[in-house]
């Protein structure tokens, strides 16, 4: 189960992240100022740190300074108020990995927290080397190469893939890739563009494109990833 640190100081903000975050089935703790969410940090494994810039005793720049200097990589998404332009910035070159602006939609914040997750977990798993097809694919590297030499895919192309290669077997509809691989973009992609991108996979995946045995259609739903 994935654990996630909450250091925020308003009470309903911090209440209503807790039950939001458990209801998607996440270990929750929470601190409310800097100084407890440092100590918490440094005393536990969390996979995520949700950290509030304007915070009492610690800001959360302070708290975000500290843990990179203590060489802790614990992901951190800041969460900034509008007008806090400058802290954003800062917070990135802090090391943060990520931020959302307040008020933010929870939507939102969910999928920018699984896409860290998601990446989190790939970096984990140290060579992350798949078969798949003709192409042989290192999703910790976004690296892919077939028996001609390297193949260039988009970040996008590698995140459908990975998505697809971790629920292999599984159907999976295009708005659920919609959802876990285009998440928050302010673009707002159709089902027709998922079926553009399985197109071009296809050309790298398929010994056959036009009779796909790697990436099959589901109809009436979306796609599965089959094993050879
Ligand atoms: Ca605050």
């Amino acid at each position: 189960m994935f654990k996630i640190l909450i250091v925020e100081d308003e009470p309903a903000m911090q209440l209503g992240l807790k039950d939001n975050l458990e209801f998607e089935g996440y270990e929750v703790e929470v601190a409310g100022d800097g100084e407890r969410g440092l100590q918490l940090i440094r005393d536990n494994q969390y996979h995520l740190v949700l950290l509030d810039i304007m915070l009492p005793k610690l800001s959360g720049l302070d708290v975000c300074r500290r843990v990179r200097e203590e060489r802790n990589q614990v992901p951190i998404i800041l969460l900034t108020a509008k007008g806090e332009e400058i802290d954003k910035v800062l917070g990135l070159e802090l090391g943060a990995d990520d931020y959302v602006t307040k008020p933010f939609s929870l939507r939102e914040l969910l999928a920018r927290i699984k896409a860290i997750l998601r990446r989190s977990d790939v970096n984990d798993k140290g060579s992350d080397e798949a078969q798949i097809g003709r192409l042989l694919v290192n999703f910790q590297k976004y690296a892919a190469s077939n028996e001609e030499g390297e193949v260039k895919l988009s970040h996008k192309e590698f995140e459908i893939l990975h998505y697809l290669y971790e629920h292999r077997n599984e159907s999976v509809s295009r708005y659920r890739l919609l959802e876990e691989v285009w998440g928050y973009d302010d673009a707002q992609p159709t089902t027709r563009t998922v079926d553009n991108f399985i197109l071009r996979l296809r050309q790298q995946v398929e010994k056959d494109p036009k009779d796909p045995r790697i990436i099959i259609t589901v109809h009436g739903s979306g796609y599965k990833m089959v094993d050879e």
